[in-house]
Protein backbone atom coordinates (compact mmCIF):
# COMPACT_ATOMS: atom_id res chain seq x y z
CA UNK A 1 0.00 0.00 0.00
CA UNK A 2 0.71 3.55 -0.27
CA UNK A 3 1.59 5.59 2.79
CA UNK A 4 0.43 8.90 1.27
CA UNK A 5 -2.34 8.77 -2.00
CA UNK A 6 -3.23 12.31 -3.58
CA UNK A 7 -6.30 12.25 -5.79
CA UNK A 8 -5.80 15.02 -8.23
CA UNK A 9 -2.47 16.62 -9.87
CA UNK A 10 -3.48 20.69 -9.55
CA UNK A 11 -1.46 22.69 -7.39
CA UNK A 12 -2.65 21.60 -4.66
CA UNK A 13 -2.09 17.89 -5.42
CA UNK A 14 1.13 18.49 -6.68
CA UNK A 15 2.32 20.23 -3.09
CA UNK A 16 0.94 17.65 -1.73
CA UNK A 17 2.81 15.07 -3.27
CA UNK A 18 6.19 16.58 -2.55
CA UNK A 19 5.96 17.06 0.72
CA UNK A 20 4.88 13.15 1.22
CA UNK A 21 7.71 12.41 -0.65
CA UNK A 22 10.65 14.29 0.68
CA UNK A 23 9.38 12.19 4.10
CA UNK A 24 10.71 9.35 2.09
CA UNK A 25 7.31 7.80 2.25
CA UNK A 26 5.60 5.81 -0.35
CA UNK A 27 3.73 8.31 -2.52
CA UNK A 28 1.34 8.08 -5.32
CA UNK A 29 -0.59 10.76 -7.37
CA UNK A 30 -3.85 10.10 -8.96
CA UNK A 31 -4.63 12.69 -11.55
CA UNK A 32 -7.39 12.85 -14.42
CA UNK A 33 -5.59 15.58 -16.22
CA UNK A 34 -2.38 16.39 -14.57
CA UNK A 35 -1.84 19.96 -13.67
CA UNK A 36 -5.28 21.06 -13.14
CA UNK A 37 -7.49 24.37 -13.65
CA UNK A 38 -4.19 26.00 -14.21
CA UNK A 39 -3.81 24.18 -18.17
CA UNK A 40 -6.93 26.26 -18.84
CA UNK A 41 -5.28 29.53 -17.71
CA UNK A 42 -3.30 32.22 -19.74
CA UNK A 43 -1.36 35.03 -18.12
CA UNK A 44 -0.52 34.10 -13.84
CA UNK A 45 0.62 37.15 -12.25
CA UNK A 46 -0.30 36.86 -8.91
CA UNK A 47 1.86 33.51 -8.32
CA UNK A 48 3.89 35.39 -5.60
CA UNK A 49 7.73 35.63 -6.67
CA UNK A 50 6.84 35.29 -10.49
CA UNK A 51 6.23 38.42 -11.93
CA UNK A 52 4.60 36.56 -14.93
CA UNK A 53 3.97 33.38 -15.77
CA UNK A 54 1.71 31.45 -18.27
CA UNK A 55 -0.87 28.38 -17.32
CA UNK A 56 0.76 25.11 -19.51
CA UNK A 57 3.99 26.44 -18.48
CA UNK A 58 3.43 26.82 -14.37
CA UNK A 59 1.86 23.45 -14.85
CA UNK A 60 5.06 21.87 -16.84
CA UNK A 61 6.85 22.73 -13.81
CA UNK A 62 4.95 21.10 -11.57
CA UNK A 63 5.18 18.13 -13.33
CA UNK A 64 9.32 18.37 -13.16
CA UNK A 65 9.18 19.19 -9.86
CA UNK A 66 6.83 16.25 -8.85
CA UNK A 67 8.97 13.98 -10.93
CA UNK A 68 12.42 14.74 -9.02
CA UNK A 69 11.36 12.80 -6.45
CA UNK A 70 10.08 8.88 -6.18
CA UNK A 71 6.39 9.32 -6.93
CA UNK A 72 3.89 7.04 -8.28
CA UNK A 73 2.44 9.66 -10.91
CA UNK A 74 -0.94 7.63 -12.52
CA UNK A 75 -2.00 10.54 -14.78
CA UNK A 76 -5.69 10.30 -16.96
CA UNK A 77 -6.83 8.33 -14.41
CA UNK A 78 -10.07 8.86 -12.43
CA UNK A 79 -11.05 7.74 -8.89
CA UNK A 80 -14.48 7.03 -8.91
CA UNK A 81 -15.11 5.48 -5.11
CA UNK A 82 -13.31 6.40 -1.54
CA UNK A 83 -13.71 3.46 1.20
CA UNK A 84 -12.12 3.81 4.93
CA UNK A 85 -11.48 0.32 6.32
CA UNK A 86 -8.01 -0.36 8.14
CA UNK A 87 -6.38 1.47 5.19
CA UNK A 88 -8.38 3.79 2.94
CA UNK A 89 -9.47 2.60 -0.81
CA UNK A 90 -9.58 4.22 -3.48
CA UNK A 91 -10.99 2.92 -6.68
CA UNK A 92 -10.38 4.07 -10.19
CA UNK A 93 -12.74 4.09 -13.04
CA UNK A 94 -11.02 1.53 -14.70
CA UNK A 95 -11.54 -0.58 -12.14
CA UNK A 96 -8.30 -0.57 -10.02
CA UNK A 97 -8.29 -0.44 -6.30
CA UNK A 98 -5.48 1.20 -4.47
CA UNK A 99 -4.95 1.14 -0.63
CA UNK A 100 -3.07 3.91 1.64
CA UNK A 101 -2.74 4.90 5.06
CA UNK A 102 -3.59 8.21 4.09
CA UNK A 103 -5.49 10.01 1.22
CA UNK A 104 -5.09 13.41 0.38
CA UNK A 105 -8.38 14.80 -1.63
CA UNK A 106 -6.84 17.57 -3.91
CA UNK A 107 -10.01 17.59 -6.89
CA UNK A 108 -10.64 21.07 -7.39
CA UNK A 109 -13.19 23.05 -8.75
CA UNK A 110 -14.73 24.03 -12.26
CA UNK A 111 -16.39 27.34 -12.86
CA UNK A 112 -19.94 27.12 -13.94
CA UNK A 113 -20.26 27.55 -17.54
CA UNK A 114 -23.23 30.53 -18.55
CA UNK A 115 -23.31 28.19 -21.66
CA UNK A 116 -23.90 30.59 -24.80
CA UNK A 117 -22.05 31.22 -27.93
CA UNK A 118 -18.85 32.84 -27.70
CA UNK A 119 -18.12 32.10 -24.17
CA UNK A 120 -15.85 29.43 -24.98
CA UNK A 121 -14.46 30.59 -28.07
CA UNK A 122 -13.80 33.92 -26.19
CA UNK A 123 -11.42 32.24 -22.75
CA UNK A 124 -8.71 33.91 -22.46
CA UNK A 125 -9.55 36.38 -25.37
CA UNK A 126 -12.04 38.47 -22.84
CA UNK A 127 -13.76 36.13 -21.11
CA UNK A 128 -13.01 35.92 -17.95
CA UNK A 129 -13.60 33.86 -14.21
CA UNK A 130 -11.48 34.94 -11.43
CA UNK A 131 -11.13 38.83 -11.40
CA UNK A 132 -8.31 38.69 -8.56
CA UNK A 133 -6.25 36.80 -11.31
CA UNK A 134 -7.23 38.82 -14.60
CA UNK A 135 -9.01 42.27 -13.27
CA UNK A 136 -5.55 44.15 -14.14
CA UNK A 137 -5.87 43.14 -17.73
CA UNK A 138 -8.97 45.06 -18.22
CA UNK A 139 -7.86 48.21 -16.55
CA UNK A 140 -9.62 51.34 -17.81
CA UNK A 141 -11.68 49.18 -19.42
CA UNK A 142 -15.79 48.26 -19.47
CA UNK A 143 -16.34 45.14 -18.25
CA UNK A 144 -19.54 42.92 -17.49
CA UNK A 145 -20.06 40.73 -15.12
CA UNK A 146 -22.68 37.88 -14.81
CA UNK A 147 -24.50 37.04 -12.15
CA UNK A 148 -25.80 38.80 -8.98
CA UNK A 149 -24.98 36.45 -6.13
CA UNK A 150 -22.02 36.99 -3.17
CA UNK A 151 -19.29 36.39 -5.88
CA UNK A 152 -20.35 38.62 -8.39
CA UNK A 153 -21.46 41.40 -6.66
CA UNK A 154 -17.49 41.05 -5.14
CA UNK A 155 -16.38 40.82 -8.44
CA UNK A 156 -18.24 44.00 -9.65
CA UNK A 157 -16.90 45.90 -6.56
CA UNK A 158 -13.20 44.85 -7.07
CA UNK A 159 -13.66 45.72 -11.29
CA UNK A 160 -15.26 48.95 -10.58
CA UNK A 161 -11.60 50.31 -8.60
CA UNK A 162 -9.71 49.34 -11.82
CA UNK A 163 -12.02 49.49 -14.85
CA UNK A 164 -13.67 52.15 -16.88
CA UNK A 165 -17.14 51.14 -15.84
CA UNK A 166 -18.46 47.59 -14.96
CA UNK A 167 -22.22 46.50 -15.84
CA UNK A 168 -23.42 43.49 -13.37
CA UNK A 169 -26.04 41.28 -15.72
CA UNK A 170 -28.51 39.64 -13.05
CA UNK A 171 -30.70 36.61 -14.45
CA UNK A 172 -33.36 37.02 -11.44
CA UNK A 173 -35.39 40.23 -10.38
CA UNK A 174 -33.05 41.21 -7.51
CA UNK A 175 -29.40 40.44 -6.88
CA UNK A 176 -28.69 37.67 -4.16
CA UNK A 177 -26.04 39.11 -2.98
CA UNK A 178 -25.78 39.91 0.82
CA UNK A 179 -26.85 43.34 1.35
CA UNK A 180 -23.49 44.89 2.56
CA UNK A 181 -22.22 44.20 -0.75
CA UNK A 182 -24.95 45.25 -2.32
CA UNK A 183 -25.23 48.95 -0.85
CA UNK A 184 -21.36 48.92 -1.52
CA UNK A 185 -21.85 48.33 -4.97
CA UNK A 186 -25.27 50.75 -5.68
CA UNK A 187 -22.47 53.04 -3.97
CA UNK A 188 -20.18 53.09 -6.49
CA UNK A 189 -20.20 55.34 -9.05
CA UNK A 190 -19.42 53.16 -12.40
CA UNK A 191 -21.56 50.38 -12.27
CA UNK A 192 -24.80 49.34 -13.96
CA UNK A 193 -27.07 46.84 -12.48
CA UNK A 194 -29.46 45.15 -14.94
CA UNK A 195 -31.84 42.42 -13.63
CA UNK A 196 -33.49 40.22 -15.21
CA UNK A 197 -31.29 40.05 -17.83
CA UNK A 198 -30.46 36.40 -19.72
CA UNK A 199 -27.29 36.73 -21.17
CA UNK A 200 -27.43 35.09 -24.77
CA UNK A 201 -24.41 35.86 -26.57
CA UNK A 202 -20.75 36.91 -25.86
CA UNK A 203 -19.80 38.79 -29.13
CA UNK A 204 -16.22 39.66 -30.70
CA UNK A 205 -13.96 38.86 -34.00
CA UNK A 206 -10.19 37.69 -32.21
CA UNK A 207 -11.43 39.04 -28.80
CA UNK A 208 -14.87 40.13 -26.81
CA UNK A 209 -16.71 43.24 -28.10
CA UNK A 210 -19.63 43.02 -26.25
CA UNK A 211 -22.48 41.23 -24.39
CA UNK A 212 -26.11 40.59 -25.96
CA UNK A 213 -28.99 39.66 -22.95
CA UNK A 214 -32.56 39.63 -23.34
CA UNK A 215 -34.48 41.93 -20.87
CA UNK A 216 -37.01 38.97 -19.28
CA UNK A 217 -39.60 41.73 -18.75
CA UNK A 218 -39.90 42.85 -21.89
CA UNK A 219 -38.31 40.46 -23.92
CA UNK A 220 -36.38 43.12 -25.50
CA UNK A 221 -32.53 42.26 -27.02
CA UNK A 222 -29.86 44.30 -26.25
CA UNK A 223 -26.45 44.15 -26.47
CA UNK A 224 -23.37 46.35 -24.72
CA UNK A 225 -19.86 47.08 -25.90
CA UNK A 226 -17.08 46.38 -23.99
CA UNK A 227 -14.05 44.45 -23.59
CA UNK A 228 -14.13 41.82 -21.21
CA UNK A 229 -17.10 39.28 -19.62
CA UNK A 230 -16.49 38.12 -16.16
CA UNK A 231 -18.47 34.62 -15.34
CA UNK A 232 -19.19 34.83 -11.63
CA UNK A 233 -22.26 31.99 -11.81
CA UNK A 234 -20.76 29.14 -9.27
CA UNK A 235 -18.00 27.21 -8.69
CA UNK A 236 -18.67 23.88 -8.37
CA UNK A 237 -16.13 21.27 -6.46
CA UNK A 238 -15.07 17.97 -7.89
CA UNK A 239 -15.96 15.73 -5.26
CA UNK A 240 -19.85 14.41 -6.32
CA UNK A 241 -17.74 11.08 -6.83
CA UNK A 242 -17.35 11.18 -2.84
CA UNK A 243 -21.14 10.50 -2.06
CA UNK A 244 -21.17 10.37 1.77
CA UNK A 245 -17.97 8.82 2.53
CA UNK A 246 -16.32 12.62 3.52
CA UNK A 247 -18.16 15.29 4.80
CA UNK A 248 -18.63 18.03 2.56
CA UNK A 249 -20.75 21.84 2.75
CA UNK A 250 -23.62 22.63 1.29
CA UNK A 251 -21.99 23.61 -1.90
CA UNK A 252 -20.16 20.08 -1.92
CA UNK A 253 -16.88 20.96 -0.90
CA UNK A 254 -14.92 18.87 1.47
CA UNK A 255 -15.08 20.14 5.29
CA UNK A 256 -11.53 20.47 6.66
CA UNK A 257 -9.91 22.04 9.64
CA UNK A 258 -6.98 23.82 9.98
CA UNK A 259 -4.59 20.78 9.70
CA UNK A 260 -6.84 19.95 6.24
CA UNK A 261 -8.31 17.35 7.89
CA UNK A 262 -11.36 15.32 7.03
CA UNK A 263 -13.50 13.88 9.46
CA UNK A 264 -12.93 10.46 8.53
CA UNK A 265 -9.26 9.87 10.32
CA UNK A 266 -6.17 9.30 7.74
CA UNK A 267 -8.13 10.96 4.98
CA UNK A 268 -7.46 14.69 4.37
CA UNK A 269 -8.08 17.67 1.91
CA UNK A 270 -6.88 20.62 0.38
CA UNK A 271 -7.27 23.27 -2.33
CA UNK A 272 -10.54 24.26 -4.79
CA UNK A 273 -12.34 20.98 -3.09
CA UNK A 274 -11.90 21.92 0.11
CA UNK A 275 -14.00 24.70 1.82
CA UNK A 276 -11.49 26.94 2.04
CA UNK A 277 -12.19 30.87 2.08
CA UNK A 278 -11.11 31.76 -1.44
CA UNK A 279 -9.80 29.49 -4.25
CA UNK A 280 -6.07 30.57 -5.65
CA UNK A 281 -2.92 28.58 -6.85
CA UNK A 282 -0.64 30.26 -3.73
CA UNK A 283 -3.50 29.37 -1.29
CA UNK A 284 -4.12 25.77 -2.94
CA UNK A 285 -0.55 24.97 -2.75
CA UNK A 286 -0.09 25.91 1.33
CA UNK A 287 -3.34 23.83 1.95
CA UNK A 288 -1.62 20.62 0.08
CA UNK A 289 2.01 21.23 2.07
CA UNK A 290 -0.19 21.10 4.71
CA UNK A 291 -2.23 18.05 4.40
CA UNK A 292 0.99 16.35 3.66
CA UNK A 293 2.51 17.40 6.88
CA UNK A 294 -0.47 16.57 8.69
CA UNK A 295 -0.83 12.86 6.80
CA UNK A 296 2.67 12.57 7.95
CA UNK A 297 2.19 13.10 11.11
CA UNK A 298 -1.09 10.86 11.21
CA UNK A 299 0.62 7.83 10.19
CA UNK A 300 3.71 8.51 12.66
CA UNK A 301 1.05 8.44 15.56
CA UNK A 302 -1.03 5.47 14.06
CA UNK A 303 1.47 3.66 13.40
CA UNK A 304 -0.60 1.89 10.84
CA UNK A 305 1.33 -1.30 9.59
P1 LIG B 1 -7.27 22.02 -9.67
O1 LIG B 1 -6.30 22.92 -10.31
O2 LIG B 1 -8.70 22.11 -10.10
O3 LIG B 1 -6.76 20.53 -9.89
C1 LIG B 1 -7.57 19.42 -9.61
C2 LIG B 1 -6.92 18.15 -10.07
O4 LIG B 1 -7.74 17.03 -9.69
C3 LIG B 1 -6.75 18.02 -11.57
O5 LIG B 1 -5.55 17.32 -11.85
C4 LIG B 1 -7.96 17.18 -11.97
O6 LIG B 1 -7.78 16.50 -13.21
C5 LIG B 1 -7.99 16.21 -10.81
N1 LIG B 1 -9.26 15.51 -10.58
C6 LIG B 1 -10.51 16.01 -10.45
N2 LIG B 1 -11.40 15.02 -10.20
C7 LIG B 1 -10.68 13.88 -10.14
C8 LIG B 1 -11.01 12.50 -9.90
N3 LIG B 1 -12.26 12.10 -9.64
N4 LIG B 1 -10.01 11.58 -9.94
C9 LIG B 1 -8.73 11.96 -10.19
N5 LIG B 1 -8.37 13.24 -10.41
C10 LIG B 1 -9.33 14.17 -10.39
N6 LIG B 1 -5.42 31.29 -9.52
C11 LIG B 1 -4.39 32.12 -9.26
O7 LIG B 1 -3.85 32.09 -8.15
N7 LIG B 1 -3.95 32.99 -10.22
C12 LIG B 1 -4.49 33.06 -11.47
O8 LIG B 1 -4.07 33.86 -12.31
C13 LIG B 1 -5.58 32.18 -11.77
N8 LIG B 1 -6.20 32.22 -12.98
C14 LIG B 1 -7.19 31.33 -13.24
C15 LIG B 1 -7.75 31.33 -14.53
C16 LIG B 1 -8.71 30.40 -14.87
C17 LIG B 1 -9.28 30.41 -16.28
C18 LIG B 1 -9.13 29.44 -13.91
C19 LIG B 1 -10.17 28.39 -14.28
C20 LIG B 1 -8.61 29.46 -12.63
C21 LIG B 1 -7.63 30.40 -12.28
N9 LIG B 1 -7.06 30.44 -11.00
C22 LIG B 1 -6.02 31.29 -10.74
C23 LIG B 1 -7.51 29.53 -9.92
C24 LIG B 1 -6.53 28.36 -9.78
O9 LIG B 1 -6.34 27.78 -11.05
C25 LIG B 1 -7.06 27.35 -8.78
O10 LIG B 1 -7.28 27.97 -7.51
C26 LIG B 1 -6.08 26.19 -8.56
O11 LIG B 1 -5.78 25.56 -9.79
C27 LIG B 1 -6.64 25.17 -7.59
O12 LIG B 1 -5.75 24.10 -7.47
P2 LIG B 1 -6.23 22.67 -7.00
O13 LIG B 1 -5.03 21.81 -7.07
O14 LIG B 1 -6.98 22.80 -5.73
O15 LIG B 1 -7.33 22.19 -8.09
Amino acid sequence: PFDVLVVGGGPAGASAAIYAARKGIRTGVVAERFGGQILDTAAIENFISVKHTEGPKLAASLEEHVKEYNVDVMNLQRAKRLEKKDLVELELENGAVLKSKTVILATGARWRNIGVPGEAEFRNKGVAYCPHCDGPLFEGKDVAVVGGGNSGVEAAIDLAGITNHVTVLEFGAELRADSVLQERLYSLPNVTVVKNAQTTEITGTDKVDGITYIDRSTGEEKHVALAGVFVQIGLVPNTDWLGDSVERNKFGEIMVDKRGATNVPGVFAAGDCSDSAFKQIIISMGAGATASLSAFDYIVRSQVE
